[in-house]
């Protein structure tokens, strides 16, 4: 799997699996067929409820902590100092693990100063809880409020990015500073895909508008975190990699939803 290199020094796999909402049984198993099939990447939450289930499936299926990279995130109502620090201990118990690779503030706090919540944050990493540290659904003022009180770098700013709902401000801010950007909802939560440019561009290469829309997003430079339930979609969502978007069907896309 290609990886992109993050200002931590780890290398972050560009496809991973958004697990949000996989819970019980049907996590457990959604993780044995995607694991099989090559994926080392895996997307979660506190608020998705389901990290017991995937520390269970790792443990049960043996899985070498080594070959996976796991992002989770501190719930927006938890970002003072004292539930960050509860809420990672939670978070590494229920996962079976000793560390994750990338923590995440899920959303801007509206109540708890930036500041106290990176007081837990530099901690967090000092201790060696996260490998890599970074932020979700943050704006560009946000990320400089981060970056300044961060003693780790930002690495990753995690946004909703489809053809549907693009951010190009925030994108290109994060490129420039060498944030990486990774993409949620990049199927638009499969609302889109039934568009008439993206099928059209899908038919000239033999591929589904899923394709185009995780593809336009790997060719702007983040990385995707498709969730996917069957096995043939997440099988799908996989073959991203040895095919291009010429820059006309990239610029037809770009902007597709704009007045
Ligand atoms: P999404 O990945 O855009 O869409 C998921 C939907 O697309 C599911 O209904 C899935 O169906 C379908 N699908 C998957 N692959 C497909 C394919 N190849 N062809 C057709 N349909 C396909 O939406 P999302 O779940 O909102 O986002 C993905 C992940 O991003 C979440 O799971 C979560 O990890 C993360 N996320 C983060 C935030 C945040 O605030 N940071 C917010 C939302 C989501 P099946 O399940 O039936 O396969």
């Amino acid at each position: 799997m290609e990886s992109l290199r993050l200002l931590s020094g780890q290398e972050m796999p560009v496809v991973g699996l958004g697990t949000w909402p996989l819970k019980g049984v049907q996590c457990k198993q959604v993780l044995r067929e995607a694991l099989g099939l090559g994926y080392t990447h895996i997307d979660t939450a506190w608020i998705y409820e389901n990290h017991k289930e995937i520390g269970e499936y790792l443990q049960e299926a043996d899985v070498p902590r080594g070959d996976l990279f796991i992002t989770s995130k501190i719930g927006k109502d938890y970002l003072s100092y004292d539930n960050t620090m509860a809420q990672i201990d939670e978070i590494l118990t229920d996962l079976r693990v000793d560390h994750i690779d990338l923590l995440l503030i899920h959303w801007p706090s509206d109540d708890v100063p930036m500041e106290e919540t990176y007081r837990a944050f530099n901690k967090i990493h000092s201790a060696g809880k996260a490998l890599s540290l970074g932020v979700s659904n943050f704006s560009v003022e946000q990320l400089k409020q981060a970056m300044a009180l961060s003693n780790a770098p930002v690495c990753v700013n995690q946004i909703k990015y489809h053809p549907a709902h693009e951010q190009r401000e925030v994108l290109d801010w994060c490129h420039q500073n060498y944030i990486v950007v990774t993409a949620y909802s990049p199927l638009g939560k499969d609302r889109i895909l039934d568009d008439l440019l993206l099928t059209e561009i899908a038919q000239n290469h033999g591929k589904t508008a899923a394709h185009i829309c995780l593809k336009w997003l790997r060719q702007l430079g983040m990385i995707i975190i498709p969730k996917a339930s069957s096995r043939s979609h997440l099988q799908a969502n996989l073959d991203v990699f040895d095919w291009n978007l010429s820059e006309s069907e990239m610029d037809r896309v770009n902007g597709m939803y704009e007045t």
